[in-house]
């Protein structure tokens, strides 16, 4: 038995109007979504609210149009594409809240669904604004938050409308709860975690969480720079922090304490620009000075693959070099075939590492892949997540 937030599987929907807050912040190309993983990730949620006669309210945030009606942020296309999905009309209100949304919301018979217009467009969703999460929570008689990818933020759809309305977690957000508190609270070992990415400063509060759970941590992307210059290397024009080199240090000097083995480049490719059609293979002590490190190197790509594959839980977030720029993206994809083949537990969050799993076809060897990086992220750190503690819990 694990104490998680009460399952949407145990509320009575029948004839109820339920507001469901999904995450459908996907990439757009225009009016054309180029992924719609997160609205595929919200059907199963979608789908037994239908079979079990929910009058279903759909809710979403889509880019930063920063509290601003902008046509090109519009949930349109979404719309368009959950039609498509669940075979059936889907009805976009205009209207977030007040008599007009609340008039769509109250037509709503068993089963149908409407959509509402993005819940940024209102000022009073990023600020959690107490009277505009008691106008969402007007529109229905119950609330699921499925949105897992923004439960690591306090706004009125994922925090204040739990205030006023019995509240639920939906199928993704439990399945997505289920495989991280499996890898914070009671990892099989050996268990490595893997961090990538630009900076350390967004992740030094995870490494710290981490170094009480992990047996290694691998350390790629530009924030493995700044643990070689804690390490006395010469980095050249490399992207690095230089006011976190003393914590860097203490990190590295914890980790000997608990006999955390911490895995750092031993090789890198250089390049005088990202631009560059190509990088060259270096020592990471012969790093020259005119040039940047935008990748590991092959060497260390090994040292790397030889860990994961021997670990039985695997936790990874972020490249291992500018992924996005070809030349630089060999050690990404080193490491994302290991995690692959690793026989060990995987988890991977976060947008670079998801697309370097999906673009090399090993999306279904990942045990699971997270349709949150950052809230994965808070989740291991063992942060408390407002979207989550917002839900009373259940047993299950
Ligand atoms: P994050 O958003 O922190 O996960 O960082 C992802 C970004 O880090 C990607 O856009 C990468 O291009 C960038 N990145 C990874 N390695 C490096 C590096 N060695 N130098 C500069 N940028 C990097």
């Amino acid at each position: 038995m694990t104490v998680a937030p009460r399952s949407v599987t145990t509320a009575p929907v029948k004839g109820k109007r339920v507001f469901v807050r999904v995450d459908f912040n996907v990439p757009l190309e225009g009016e054309t979504i180029t992924d719609d993983t997160r609205i595929t990730a919200a059907m199963p949620t979608i789908t037994w609210l239908r079979e079990h006669g929910a009058r279903i309210i759909l809710a979403s945030h889509l880019g930063r149009p920063k509290g601003q009606r902008t046509p090109k942020y519009s949930m349109t296309p979404v719309a368009m594409r959950l039609e498509e999905l669940v075979g059936q009309a889907v009805k976009l209100s205009d209207a977030i809240t007040g008599p007009e949304a609340e008039d769509a919301a109250n037509a709503l018979k068993d089963g149908e669904i409407l959509l509402l217009e993005n819940l940024r467009f209102e000022p009073g969703e990023e600020k959690n604004d107490p009277a505009f999460a008691r106008s969402l929570a007007k529109l229905a008689d119950l609330y699921v938050n499925d949105a897992f990818g923004a439960a690591h933020r306090a706004h009125a759809s994922t925090a204040g409308i739990a205030d006023h309305l019995p509240a639920y977690a939906g199928l993704l957000m439990l399945g997505e709860i289920k495989a991280l508190s499996k890898v914070v609270s009671n990892p099989e070992r050996p268990f490595v975690a893997i961090l990538g990415g630009a900076k350390v400063s967004d992740k030094l509060a995870v490494i710290d969480n981490l170094l009480a759970k992990v047996d290694a941590l691998v350390i790629g992307g530009g924030m493995a720079n700044t643990f070689l210059l804690a390490h006395g290397k010469e980095i050249g024009t490399s992207l690095a922090e230089a006011d976190l080199v003393d914590q860097a240090t203490s990190i590295l000097d914890q980790a000997k304490q608990r006999n955390v083995q911490i895995l750092l480049p031993v090789d890198v490719i250089v390049a005088d620009s990202i631009d560059a059609a190509a990088g060259t293979t270096v020592k990471v002590d012969q790093v020259p000075a005119d040039q940047a490190i935008f990748d590991i190197g092959p060497e260390t790509a090994t040292a790397y693959a030889q860990a994961i594959e021997s670990a039985r839980t695997i936790f990874w977030n972020g490249p291992m070099g500018v992924f996005e720029k070809a030349p630089f993206s060999t050690g990404t994809r080193a490491v994302a075939a290991a995690v692959a083949k690793s026989p060990g537990f995987s988890v991977v969050g976060g947008g670079d590492s998801v697309a370097a799993i999906e673009q090399l076809g090993f999306a279904d060897r990942i045990d699971h892949i997270s349709t949150g990086g950052g809230a994965s992220l808070e989740y291991v750190e063992g942060r408390t997540l407002p979207g989550i503690a917002a839900i009373p819990t259940g047993e299950g």
